[in-house]
Formats: C-alpha cells, sequence, structure tokens
C-alpha cells in the first residue's frame, strides 16, 4: 500500500483540465434514469469537463426511448447499447472499454449510489489515488439475511483468497486512466467485478457513504444470483475448494481404513456378524455423498474451464450513440410523462 505522500507526488496532470466519464449501467431503470441524470448533472457541478456513458444492458422497458431523451437534450451523454441483456458486471466492463477520460466513475442507475459522493471520490483521485472506492456506512434497506450472509461471504473470501476484499464497497467507485486500463486486461467470462478491481493492486482509498433503498423498481438481486456471485468470487479467486475436496477425501479413504480393519478384526475374533447391515448402508451413503459432492466442486472449476476455453467475446454492442447522431425528438408520451414526474419530485 501506497502512503499518500508517494501518492501526492504523482498526481501531475490530476488539478486542471481533467476529462471524467461516469459509466452507468441501466437495465430496465426507466422510472429511475430523469431523476438520476439530474441529480448527475448538479453533483458534476464544478468537476470540468465530463460525460455521461449510459450502458444500457438490454432494457425491454421504455428505458431506450429515455435515453435518446436524455440524449437529444445534453451534449455530453454516450449510450452503448449492449445486443441483450448480459447482467451488470459485463455492462461496466462495456462501459470501461469504451470510456475515454482521465478517471472514470462507475455508478448505479437506481440512486443507491448518492451521484452527490461523486466529487469526494474525484477529490481523492486528485490527491493522487489510482482507486477510490466509496464504502456504504450503513446497510440501509437491506434485510438482516442479506447482512449476514454478506459478511459471512466476505470472512470466507478473506480466509480463502489473496486477494482482500475492502468490507461494504460495490462497484460505486473511481478508477484512474491506468486503473482502467489495467482492469480492462482482465478478459475473463466469470466476472467478479469487486475480485477483479481488489486484484489490480494500485494505491486505493475509500469515501464513506450512506446508502439509500432504491428510488424505484426492485433489485434485480435475488437470493440465488447472490449465491451465484458468491460461487464467482470463490470460484474465481481460489482454488481452495478443490483441496479441500482432496483432503476431505483423504480423511474418509483414512476413516474407513480403520474401519475396515476393525471390522476384518471383529469378525476374525467373535465370527462373522451378519447384522452388520446399518453401518454397512451408513458407510456407502456417506461415500457416495462425499464423491458427489468432490465431484461437484470439480465441475464447477471445469465448467469454468469449458466457459473460458471457447473464446466468446465479452459482449455484443447493437449501436452506440453520441450527440451528433440523432435528430428526431422523444414523442413518447410515457416517457414524457416520466420526465414530468421527475422534474416535479
Ligand atoms: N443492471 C444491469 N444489468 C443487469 C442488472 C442490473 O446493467 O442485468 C444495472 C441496474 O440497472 C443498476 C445496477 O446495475 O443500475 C445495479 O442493479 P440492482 O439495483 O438490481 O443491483 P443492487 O443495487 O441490488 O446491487
Ligand atoms: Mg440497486
Amino acid at each position: 500500500m501506497l502512503t499518500i505522500t508517494e501518492a501526492e507526488r504523482r498526481q501531475s496532470g490530476r488539478e486542471t483540465d481533467t476529462q471524467l466519464t461516469v459509466v452507468i449501467p441501466v437495465f430496465n431503470e426507466s422510472a429511475c434514469l430523469f431523476a438520476f441524470h439530474r441529480r448527475l448533472q448538479a453533483s458534476m457541478e464544478g468537476l470540468g469537463r465530463w460525460r455521461a456513458m449510459y450502458v444500457d444492458d438490454g432494457s425491454d422497458d421504455c428505458t431506450r426511448l429515455v435515453l435518446r431523451k436524455l440524449l437529444y437534450d445534453h451534449a455530453n451523454i454516450s449510450v452503448i447499447r449492449l445486443s441483450r441483456n448480459f447482467g451488470k458486471e459485463v455492462a461496466v466492463t462495456a462501459g470501461l472499454d469504451h470510456a475515454d477520460g482521465d478517471a472514470v466513475i462507475v455508478i448505479d442507475a437506481d440512486l443507491q449510489d448518492p451521484p452527490e459522493v461523486i466529487p469526494a471520490l474525484v477529490a481523492e483521485w486528485r490527491r493522487g489515488f489510482d482507486m477510490v472506492y466509496a464504502q456504504r456506512r450503513a446497510r440501509a434497506g437491506d434485510g438482516w439475511l442479506k447482512r449476514v450472509t454478506a459478511s459471512l461471504f466476505y470472512r470466507l473470501m478473506e480466509r480463502l483468497g489473496r486477494v482482500r476484499l475492502p468490507r461494504n464497497v460495490g462497484d460505486f467507485r473511481l478508477l484512474s486512466r491506468r486503473a482502467v486500463d489495467a482492469v480492462r486486461q482482465y478478459r475473463e467470462h466469470h466476472r467478479f467485478m469487486k475480485g477483479l478491481f481488489a486484484s489490480i493492486g494500485f494505491a486505493s482509498t475509500a469515501v464513506p457513504y450512506d446508502r439509500t433503498p432504491r428510488y424505484s423498481g426492485r433489485s434485480k438481486w435475488t437470493y440465488w444470483r447472490l449465491w451465484n456471485l458468491a460461487l464467482e468470487g470463490i470460484t474465481g479467486f481460489t482454488v481452495m475448494p478443490l483441496k479441500i475436496a482432496t483432503y476431505l477425501g483423504m480423511m474418509v479413504a483414512v476413516f474407513s481404513l480403520i474401519y475396515g480393519g476393525q471390522i476384518v478384526l471383529r469378525t476374525v475374533i467373535f465370527g462373522n456378524s451378519v447384522p452388520g447391515y446399518p453401518s454397512l448402508m451408513t458407510v456407502v451413503l456417506f461415500m457416495g455423498g462425499v464423491q458427489l459432492m468432490t465431484m461437484g466442486v470439480i465441475g464447477e472449476y471445469l465448467g469454468r474451464v469449458f466457459n473460458e476455453a471457447k473464446f466468446r467475446p465479452l459482449y455484443i454492442v447493437e449501436d452506440v450513440f453520441d450527440y451528433d447522431v440523432l435528430a428526431d425528438p422523444v414523442t413518447d408520451k410515457t416517457v414524457l410523462e416520466l420526465e414530468r414526474s421527475a422534474a416535479a419530485a
């Protein structure tokens, strides 16, 4: 970890005439977007040149039209539309791939990450940090089950993996140009962004903030998806489960040997023992269970090798919009109504 004095020496060029790019993954957020963009705009005031880069992750509500309306009304917006829903991780990656600028900020569109924190992130970057993550103070809006499972996951990752994950940190963060370039070199398909961000290194720091409940709609993170994310985190950053499987197998083998020896001895001394059925079943079922589990663990890794080995593109871009390519104003009634209600709030 670099100290701030060392970092401060490298701050050249971050004070004047910088370009900031804000990457916003968007999936069916038509209800939030106008309100989000207004708050974003207010927060970026006085930070120099900036650009909002919305990545439309294959939305199927009127998000597309809302984005066109924003494009039409503002000069500093780009919209990248992916050909289908690829998931937030990939949407953020597409944004990072397309983002120019001296620093890139990644933020959710649902206003759970308050845009008002961005100036503080930028200030830390100007002091010389390459990775500035916004750290939640309170998990408002999260139930106890989510809090407990999240804490368990962080503890497990710290035990198993080599990278230290900062706690209570999401994708809401600022990356310097070279941090973005570093992250872009990670092209794996199973993307555990938190882990990727943590593993590139560089001088990093946290800015605390309070997370608010979603502005509208509901989180797309069901427990099933969270469980899969946790699996992604573990299998993406450590092969410890494979080792555990090996040692578990060894332990069971040794135990069975001892147990088998004891049965042989008993038979030799006390004669044939027919009523051994329960113990036999127990051992057979136990062994079967252990074998299936170990095979499952191996399968998780093998499946990932299979997916990576196909070398498929991470995402497909349907189109990229900048201000000048658009001619017609948006007249869709729903969209205009959404804009009006956001302005009234
Ligand atoms: N998102 C996305 N693709 C998806 C799911 C979500 O781009 O498949 C975006 C979503 O529009 C939002 C951000 O990622 O801007 C976070 O999504 P969500 O609020 O569902 O996640 P949570 O806040 O619960 O982590
Ligand atoms: Mg959210």
